[in-house]
This record gives structure tokens, C-alpha cells and sequence, in this order.
């Protein structure tokens, strides 16, 4: 079981990726550390100057020489004192580095107490963590600390930065402070019950909540495309054998991952990669073949894996051959589908892309694919207008400036404080004298909305947050 955490700990930690690079930094956070820098550093620290040291083990032999930068609480990343040691940038020495820390902390001084006891290894998050215990951000600005760093496309970067800087938060923070006042009316009113229904109107409580709900609305739809830009779109490729579906998926991604052969039933098991399309990070998958009668075991389990991958898609892409769309063994084959794929209620999910454009001629009145999308894998033929399909598909409205990535939590909290808001309003507008439901209602919804910034958040769900980021952050 993890050991409890104290915050009031000092904490130390590699802060840079692992692995070896030119520099590397440790990082070390706690209260009243300026003594305990100069001791490691062997000199006293200017505050947020660049000091050129010496970093020496126990025995006085030199570990690294770098630079050291301490920064006084509160003018740090987390709030508190601050020591960042710029060394060489292996694995190694940097370990060679927090050891050092460690047993210096440890070390009596001249009263013969420990220097800078309790000093101990950073938790996964922890000095973001700090950030947030000591205000330096919110939350939301926490995630998209981690979302920045787990950005997958330049676009996901973009937002996460937007994010950051607080395109979430302080719409949210907005709201809240409107729907504060409107609480405070109505706890006003609640003490002067024979006076209620005027003191509203007079307010103009009710077109205030509907103003407060389309904002709302406004918030909810770009936390929607933000957590889509965040968590990716998942897609699958499906359908029968030799439809080209291994083509179609290569012709996606860009490269020969899944084998192509003319033989059915030749991808065995899911084969998955993220592209970027218009800076969505897209995950393909491709998928075994779907047919019934398969003696192999191995393509049976494969074909099972496909269904159990369509259930979890944003989006199906199901492939279809153009070639042999006028073949009834072929088009009993695909009705089978079709009538699984609704029986899923994956309906809405889906995507129909004929293959094999390239093929078929397309006056011949038998090569029917209605409105359906038609492409050829061979040629590249139609890629692009699967591409845009697929993100419409998924809800991706959204074009580059303004976006700012949101989680799921972000997009949920912010459904319920609608609610909240739209029940409120049903019973304002319905005039009936419940106003303390309607105080109860405004209350939750504030209270959804303070769980995006973090101050209603329960603890499990911090801890949560804060232990998927990686060390030294
Ligand atoms: P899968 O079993 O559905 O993954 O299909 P494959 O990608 O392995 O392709 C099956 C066969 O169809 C191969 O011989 C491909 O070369 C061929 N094929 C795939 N896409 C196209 C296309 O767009 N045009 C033509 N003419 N042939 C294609």
C-alpha cells in the first residue's frame, strides 16, 4: 500500500524525462530550504540567479558541476521554496544527484538536528499538486499541465496551452460568480416569503438563469470538442474479408502496418496506430475480417475481437468492396452486418465507405453505393473526404484558435450544472412557490462547476488526477 503523503514534507525528484539527454534537472520543493540549498550547493543562493556549483557526495568528491537556481517561496512553481539543480543530463548522475539530497537532508548540522528532515521522494504530481494546494493554478490548469506534456499533435499543445492559461477556468469561475449573485437573491427571498414572486420579477431573475444557461451551453459545447481533442477519436475499420480494409486503414495511417494479401481473412487480430487529422488525434484500428463461417480458430477469436472493438469505436468506418456489391453472397454477407451493427445500437457510429472506386464502372447502374462515401485505397481516391467524415462523425466541429483541451470530468460537471440550471428555470417559470428547490437546484449547480476548478472536489478524485502524472511534475 502507498505510504500517506504528508504535504508538508520536502520533496525531490528528477524532473526531466528519463533517458539521457545534455541537461537534466532535479528539483526539490519544500518550506524554508534556503539553508539547506546553500549547504548542497556549497555557497548561499541568490534568489532566481543562476549560480554555477559544485555538487559533492559525502565523502567531498565531486558529483556533477551545473547550475543551481532557487527560487523563495512564493515566487515558485509550487508555491514554497524552490531548488532547481541543472546538471549533465544522465540517468546516472542525476540519480547520483537525489541520492546526495537525500542523505544531506539527513546529515546533522552544527545543532545537531537533522538539516532538512523528512525530505523525501516526490509522489507522481506532487509539485503540481503543491501548485494547486498553494493557488499558483486551479484544476483545470493542473490537467492541462499533464495535457500539455501528453500532447500527441501540435494542435492538442495549442490547447492544452489555452487550457493552462485558463480558457476553462475562468469561464467556468465566471459563471459561478453570476450564479452566486442569483443564489444570494434567492436565499435573500427565501426570508421574505410574502414578498417572493415580486422580488424575483424584479430582479429579472428568470431571463438571468436562461442568460446563465446559454453561457453554459456555450462552455459545454468547447469542453465537448476539447476533450475530444484531448482523448482522441477512436476508430475502427470493419467489414468482410478482402474488402480492403488493411488498404484503407495503410492508405490512413501512412504506412504498411497491416498486411494486404488477396487472401481472405489475413489480418488476425487488431492493429492500431494515431494519426493526426487536422490536429485530432485519430486512433485507427483495423480489424479481422467479419464472416461467419471461419474453420479457424484463431480468425474465429480474431473475428470476436473485431465485434468487441466495434463497441468501444467513436466512430466504425465499415468498409465495403464496390467490386462486389452486385454479388448476392456478397450483399447477404453485409445485410448480416448491417443488421449487427444496429442490433449493437451502433448505428449512429457508423461510417459506410465504399472501396475499389478504382475498379468498377461507375455508369454501371449494378454499382450501387448510394450517398455513401466511395474511395479507392490504390489510388488515394476520396481519402480526404473519408478524413473530414470521420471527424464530423465523432462531433468535431471545431477549427484551431479558441479550442482548449477539457477532460470528460470537465464535460460532465458542466451537464450537470446545466441541468441544475435548466431545472431551476422550469420551476421559476412555472411560478410555483418552491423557491427553496429552486435554491437547492442553483446550489448543485454551483457546486458542479466548483468541482472543474477543484474546490468541491472530493479527495479520491484528486488523487485520482494527480497520480497520472509522471514524477518531477
Ligand atoms: P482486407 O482483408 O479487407 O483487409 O483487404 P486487403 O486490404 O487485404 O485487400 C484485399 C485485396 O483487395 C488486395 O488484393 C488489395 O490489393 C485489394 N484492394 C484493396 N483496396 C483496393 C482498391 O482501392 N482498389 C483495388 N482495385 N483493389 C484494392
Amino acid at each position: 500500500m502507498e505510504a500517506p503523503r504528508d504535504p508538508d514534507d520536502p520533496i525531490v525528484a528528477v524532473a526531466t524525462a528519463s533517458g539521457r539527454g545534455a541537461v537534466g534537472i532535479v528539483r526539490l520543493s519544500g518550506q524554508r530550504m534556503a539553508g539547506f540549498a546553500g549547504s548542497l550547493c556549497g555557497q548561499p543562493l541568490a534568489p532566481r540567479h543562476a549560480t554555477l556549483c559544485t555538487i559533492a557526495d559525502a565523502t567531498g568528491a565531486t558529483i556533477d558541476r551545473g547550475l543551481a537556481i532557487f527560487f523563495p517561496a512564493p515566487h515558485s512553481y509550487t508555491g514554497e521554496d524552490v531548488l532547481e539543480l541543472q546538471a549533465h543530463g544522465g540517468p546516472v548522475v542525476l540519480q547520483m544527484l537525489v541520492a546526495r539530497c537525500l542523505s544531506l537532508a539527513a546529515e546533522p548540522d552544527s545543532s545537531h538536528r537533522p538539516r532538512l528532515p523528512r525530505l523525501r521522494l516526490a509522489a507522481p504530481g506532487e509539485f503540481t499538486e503543491r501548485a494547486w494546494l498553494n493557488d499558483k493554478l486551479d484544476l483545470a490548469q493542473a490537467e492541462a499541465v499533464a495535457d500539455l506534456i501528453d500532447a500527441g499533435t501540435e494542435q492538442a499543445a495549442r490547447s492544452a496551452t489555452r487550457s493552462l492559461e485558463g480558457a476553462l477556468s475562468h469561464e467556468a469561475d465566471a459563471i459561478a460568480e453570476a450564479l452566486v449573485e442569483l443564489r444570494v437573491l434567492v436565499e435573500a427571498t427565501l426570508d421574505f416569503p410574502e414578498e417572493e414572486v415580486e422580488f424575483l420579477e424584479r430582479a429579472a431573475a428568470l431571463p438571468r438563469l436562461e442568460a446563465l444557461r446559454t453561457r453554459l451551453d456555450t462552455l459545454l459545447g468547447s469542453a465537448k470538442q476539447g476533450a475530444l481533442l484531448r482523448d482522441g477519436i477512436r476508430v475502427v475499420l470493419a467489414g468482410q474479408p478482402n474488402v480492403g480494409k488493411s488498404s484503407l486503414f495503410n492508405a490512413l495511417v501512412g504506412s504498411e502496418l497491416a498486411i494486404v494479401t488477396p487472401v481472405p481473412g489475413t489480418t488476425r487480430d487488431r492493429i492500431g496506430e494515431t494519426i493526426s487529422i487536422d490536429g485530432v488525434p485519430v486512433r485507427a484500428v483495423d480489424t479481422a475480417g467479419l464472416r461467419d463461417a471461419s474453420d479457424d480458430p484463431v480468425e474465429r477469436i480474431g473475428i470476436e475481437r473485431s465485434w468487441a472493438a466495434l463497441a468501444d469505436a467513436d466512430v466504425i468506418v465499415w468498409v465495403r468492396d464496390l467490386t462486389r456489391a452486385a454479388d448476392p453472397a456478397h450483399a447477404e454477407a453485409d445485410a448480416g452486418i448491417a443488421a449487427r451493427i444496429a442490433g449493437a445500437g451502433a448505428a449512429q457510429r457508423v461510417l459506410v465507405v465504399f472501396n475499389k472506386v478504382d475498379a468498377v464502372d461507375l455508369a454501371d447502374s449494378s454499382v450501387d453505393s448510394g450517398d455513401a462515401l466511395r474511395v479507392s485505397a490504390t489510388t488515394g481516391a476520396g481519402l480526404d473526404a473519408v478524413r473530414r467524415a470521420l471527424l464530423a462523425r465523432a462531433g468535431w466541429q471545431a477549427h484551431g484558435d479558441g479550442v482548449f483541451t477539457a477532460r470528460a470530468r470537465h464535460v460532465d460537471a458542466l451537464r450537470r450544472a446545466r441541468a441544475h440550471v435548466g431545472d431551476a428555470i422550469g420551476r421559476c417559470a412555472a411560478g410555483d412557490a418552491a423557491l427553496e428547490l429552486v435554491a437547492e437546484e442553483l446550489r448543485q449547480a454551483h457546486d458542479a462547476l466548483g468541482e472543474i476548478t477543484g474546490r468541491y472536489t472530493p479527495d479520491d478524485l484528486l488523487g485520482a488526477i494527480f497520480s497520472r502524472f509522471c514524477i518531477g511534475k
